[in-house]
Order: structure tokens, then C-alpha cells, then sequence
């Protein structure tokens, strides 16, 4: 699948549409998702152009993939729910048809703040 310009996440990083920021560098931004599924609900997205993890996987300079590795951790302490700050969260990245995922540009999702329950249904 090619990168889709118009998908939100790629309005929201060209600044066209706003977002609630969390945490902005060189590499990612991160935001609240608009339909919080738990008490803290953040997606961490990357600056380039990815559609997926797989996508990214195979594309991305090793820089984007610690900057954005790192930057979860970065969100994380943030949002006070890293290992150090808080009780911990989960880290979630839909792929695809089967994956769920909705928005084509790679995200992960970031739960925390209360228990966040079963990992699947
Ligand atoms: P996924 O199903 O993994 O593609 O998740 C897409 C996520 O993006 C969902 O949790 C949506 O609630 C969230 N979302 C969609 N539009 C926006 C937006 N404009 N700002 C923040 N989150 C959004």
C-alpha cells in the first residue's frame, strides 16, 4: 500500500488540522487520541511518511526507528505511566485489515493511567 497524503494523522503533522500535542522533536509527535479508550489515551506517530510498522520496518533510517522507540518512552514519562514515573501502560500498533488499523499513517497507541485489562477480544 503507498502512503496516502490525505489521511488525518497527515493533515495534523502538516498542521492542518489541530491535535491536542503531548510531545513534539525532530522524529514524532505525540497526542491525545480524540476517542480515549482508557483514563490516558496518547498515539505516538512518526514524522515520516510510514503506512504501517511493516512499512516502517523496511523504509525507515535506523535514526527514525530509536527516535521513535525512544520517543515512546519520552510520552511515557510524560504522560507520568512510564516504569519510572508510574505503574506502567501497553503499547499498541494496529496493522492493517486484520490489525484494525484506520488511520494509514503508523501509530501507536498508548494506554495507561488505570489497569488496562485484557489484551485481546
Ligand atoms: P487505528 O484504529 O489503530 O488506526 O487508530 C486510529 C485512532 O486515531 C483511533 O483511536 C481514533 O480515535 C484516533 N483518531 C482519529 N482521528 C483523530 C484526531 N483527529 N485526533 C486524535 N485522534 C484521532
Amino acid at each position: 500500500m503507498s502512503y496516502d497524503d490525505s489521511n488525518i494523522f497527515a493533515k495534523i503533522l502538516r498542521g492542518e488540522i489541530p491535535c491536542n500535542k503531548i510531545y513534539e522533536d525532530e522524529f514524532i509527535l505525540s497526542f491525545h487520541d480524540i476517542n480515549p479508550k482508557k483514563k490516558i489515551h496518547a498515539l505516538v506517530i512518526p514524522k515520516g511518511k510510514y503506512v504501517d510498522l511493516d512499512d516502517f520496518s523496511l523504509n525507515a533510517a535506523p535514526e527514525e526507528m530509536v527516535g521513535l522507540i525512544k520517543g515512546l518512552n519520552i510520552v511515557a514519562k510524560k504522560l507520568g505511566i512510564s516504569t519510572e514515573e508510574g505503574k506502567g501502560y501497553r503499547v499498541l500498533a494496529n496493522i492493517s485489515d486484520h490489525g484494525g488499523q484506520e488511520v494509514p499513517h503508523l501509530h501507536f497507541h498508548l494506554f495507561g493511567g488505570e489497569k488496562v485489562g485484557k489484551m485481546v477480544e
